[in-house]
């Protein structure tokens, strides 16, 4: 028997798993981001103003070149979305999206990188020293890629989601949004609690738990690393018993122990504090500490806990 909701949800799972490989292959280490940075940090070792500023502003172009492109990709994931539930629906094709859509998402990405090369370039010629500016073997400096790879994962949910709703348009009529979540050992609490709930189409879902941005959000992405999309059903294709399998999993998934001490399989990377950061960037999982020192020990101390 056909069934429209359950092809939605798992339509929006695969929008959900594809966001996901974005951002993994966003916080590889030899992803243009990163290697960009690593470039620029190393032509500004020992760099004069004019040598700091030539290098300041090819990463910015690197950036202005590879920003676009990731974001860009977000929104053919949610064009896709909408299309296969379009499909589902048998509603034709999604409404066509501008591609200015995602102009103010590149505005705001790119500001996370001007920030940095303002202050650089000001470092430099008040002749601070390079451990400002690159950092030094125990700290980064202020030419960081994460803070920049977060933004961009921050505007690919955003957007993915805004793609959706703008290619659904109204041809799904008296319609309902739910939101879904990718459920995993990485469910945060927010989304474990919010995976399945229904609001009509300008209400905003009502977030529980952490991390969360606010306690009423139009959208995702609810917290830093979301993943969680959103579904537009018609009315009248709600499956009150597709939204109960899907709270039951989520609750089920709660009870599961959190593998919050992967302690082991992390790497430390040094952000002004030193921040413990997992292989694939998930941000709710971090912990900061002070120093890599207390960083291992922390570590340690988490995958003692996890075996008590
Ligand atoms: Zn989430």
């Amino acid at each position: 028997m056909p069934d429209p909701h359950s092809d939605a949800v798992r339509s929006a799972t695969r929008t959900v798993e594809e966001l996901g490989k974005l951002f993994d292959r966003l916080w590889a280490s030899r992803s243009p981001i990163r290697t960009a940075y690593r470039a620029v940090i190393r032509s500004m070792k020992g760099a004069n103003v004019r040598q700091a500023a030539d290098a300041l502003s090819t990463l910015e172009a690197v950036m202005r070149v590879v920003i676009p492109d990731e974001l860009r990709k977000s929104v053919d994931v949610g064009l896709d979305q909408a299309k296969r539930d379009l499909t589902i629906h048998g509603l034709g094709d999604p409404v066509i999206v501008p591609p200015t859509i995602i102009q103010p998402a590149i505005d705001a990405a790119l500001t996370t990188v001007s920030i940095q090369t303002d202050r650089a370039i000001a470092l430099t010629q008040l002749e601070m020293g390079d451990e400002y500016t690159i950092g030094d073997d125990s700290r980064q400096g202020v030419l960081r890629p994460t803070p920049v790879i977060g933004a961009v994962t921050f505007w690919m949910t955003s957007l993915s989601s805004i793609a959706y709703t703008a290619g659904i348009g109204d041809k799904m009529g008296n319609s309902r949004r739910q939101a879904v979540a990718q459920i995993d050992s990485d469910t945060t609490q927010t989304c474990l609690n919010v995976h399945g709930q229904i609001v009509k189409a300008q209400e905003k879902f009502h977030l529980t738990g952490t991390p969360r941005y606010a306690d009423d959000m139009i959208r995702p992405p609810f917290h830093r690393g979301c993943r969680t999309q959103i579904i537009i059903l018609p009315e009248d294709q709600l499956d009150e018993d597709v939204t109960r399998s899907m709270r039951r999993e989520a609750i089920e998934q709660g009870k599961k122990p959190k593998p919050s001490a992967m302690a082991g399989k992390a790497h430390y990377r040094v952000v002004g504090h030193t921040v413990q950061e997992f292989r694939n960037g998930r941000w709710h999982k971090f912990k900061t500490y002070a120093t890599i020192r207390e960083a291992r020990l922390g570590a340690a101390k988490l995958n003692r806990d996890r075996r008590s």
